[in-house]
């Protein structure tokens, strides 16, 4: 992992300010970074809405370093017991409280002796750059997804003039779109602003959209979560777009991590006992749910694959209410199955018992998978999920789609059927082994994301000299 310390080089402290967009797969990653930030000599602050600040720091168990990183909150616009998942609501809600409070945090800090140097920007609230250069900060951007999504949010004037979308970003019909050569066509009903929420949160976040794509434009740096060799054709096209992924410093010990779940990591001990490759890992992020009858399947599934399973059951994972397993579930699979509310899915990924990962392929999930040479059974639930599930079965060949059947609904036979397809594939597992190769000599010294990351610190750095 990135571990070049350039303290010695430093003139004074450089301190920045990170501003992840208030999501589990957001914080995460910029938690990662801020950590190898902190590897180069940097103080950070961190910087979450206070609802996700109480989370943090509730499932924070403390067993590490902390001074270099100082966890801060500031309102996010809503009420407390509104839903943070309407996406629509929340960056209304942001746009409208965050610029001030941020202002005066940095002023704060100023007047305390404590100043701040740069900012580091969650793109998808790309519009709070524009405070950065109000205060004289050096601004940056981070991305957590694939550059090919970024590329697609920054092509929109074109996708517009095209007419594949019109004004208010809605398909002018379903099809496939290729956005360049050698890049995985994606249906234009899946384009991210197009699948997330009610038609109104959807023009919401397109108009959020087309703000960031301007205020993009004031960044001195905008860095992915990708690595070069995964997306070649889209870095060659876009070379604005800087990897410094795979992020994974969440392998070694290190905190804060910016869970909201605490980490149950009984699991691990767990993990020591099964054979080698053999565990289903079952993992759908933060934010899917399934409906009373998909999970029971799911649980049917597992079940009847007759491998040992591990899968995380986020207390909201199911809109059922009450014992949401089938009748019986718990004790039949019990030893061979483990359900666990949240996992330290870092480790659970590189431990060699696992041999798949069924997934609902979020970015996150699909970096943290290659970077440990699983293979995937690709469920997609919405967002840029369906684009990622195509670079893993069709580009990068590691992984099978697990599809519905005709009545909507992922059927155990198929979950089944489709685990042993994906075991039994040799040539597939040796392609994800290449891909793991790949992935961590990227971040080794000399390696191309190693060698991005460093050009970004030493800019980052120069304020401050
Ligand atoms: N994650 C975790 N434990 C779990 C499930 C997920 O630590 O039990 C982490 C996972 O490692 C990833 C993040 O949560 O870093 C989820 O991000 P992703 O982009 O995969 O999905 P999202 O939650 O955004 O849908």
């Amino acid at each position: 992992v990135h571990n070049c310390d350039s303290r010695a080089d430093m003139g004074v402290l450089p301190h920045a300010l990170v501003l992840p967009y208030p999501a589990q797969g957001h914080v995460i990653p910029l938690m990662e970074l801020s950590h190898c930030l902190v590897d180069h000599g940097f103080r950070i602050t961190f910087v979450n809405t206070e609802f996700n600040h109480d989370r943090v720091v509730a499932a924070l168990q403390i067993d590490g370093t902390m001074e270099q990183i100082n966890l801060v909150s500031v309102p996010d616009g809503l009420d407390q017991e509104e839903d943070r998942n309407d996406l629509g609501r929340l960056t209304e809600g942001l746009m409208k409280t965050m610029p001030l409070c941020l202002e005066e945090l940095i002023r704060k800090s100023s007047e305390a002796g404590d100043r701040i140097t740069c900012m580091i920007v969650d793109e998808s609230i790309a519009w709070a750059l524009e405070i950065a250069k109000k205060m004289g900060l050096r601004p940056a951007a981070f991305w957590p997804a694939s550059a090919q999504l970024l590329a697609t949010l920054l092509s929109i004037p074109e996708l517009t003039s095209k007419g594949v979308i019109d004004a208010d970003g809605a398909a002018t019909r379903q099809e496939m779109f290729q956005l360049g050569p050698g890049m995985p066509p994606m249906n234009t009903a899946h384009f991210v602003w197009n699948c997330i929420g009610d038609r109104r949160t959807q023009c919401t976040v397109f108009n959020c959209i087309l703000d960031n794509n301007r205020a993009i434009e004031i960044s001195e740096f905008v860095i992915c979560n990708s690595f070069k060799e995964i997306e070649e054709p889209v870095f060659a096209s876009a070379p604005r777009i800087l990897p410094v992924g795979p992020l994974l410093t969440g392998l070694r010990p290190r905190r804060p991590a910016g869970h909201f779940w605490p980490e149950d990591t009984t699991c691990m001990s767990w993990l020591d006992e099964q054979p080698l490759s053999s565990v289903i890992y079952a993992s759908f992020g933060s934010f899917t749910i399934f409906d009373r009858r998909q999970f029971q399947e799911l649980a049917l599934g597992l079940e009847a694959t007759g491998r040992p399973f591990l899968w995380v059951v986020r207390p909201d994972l199911t809109t059922a209410s009450g014992d949401a397993y089938p009748p019986g579930f718990e004790a039949r699979v019990a030893g061979r199955g483990r359900m666990v509310a949240w996992s330290p899915q870092h480790r659970v990924l590189a431990h060699p018992s696992v041999g798949c990962f069924l997934s609902h392929c979020g970015w996150n999930s699909t970096m943290e998978g290659i970077s440990n040479g699983v293979l995937f059974l690709c469920w997609p639930y919405f967002a840029d999920q369906f684009l990622n599930q195509s670079f893993i079965c069709d580009v990068w060949k590691v992984g099978l789609r697990l599809m519905p059947d005709e009545s909507g609904i992922v059927k155990q036979e198929r979950i089944k059927s489709k685990v042993e397809e994906l075991l039994g594939d040799e040539e597939m597992r040796s392609k994800a082994l290449l891909l793991k190769d790949t992935a961590h000599r990227n971040i080794s010294r000399g390696g191309s994301s190693s060698q991005n990351l460093q050009a970004f610190v030493d800019a980052m750095k120069t304020s401050t000299k």
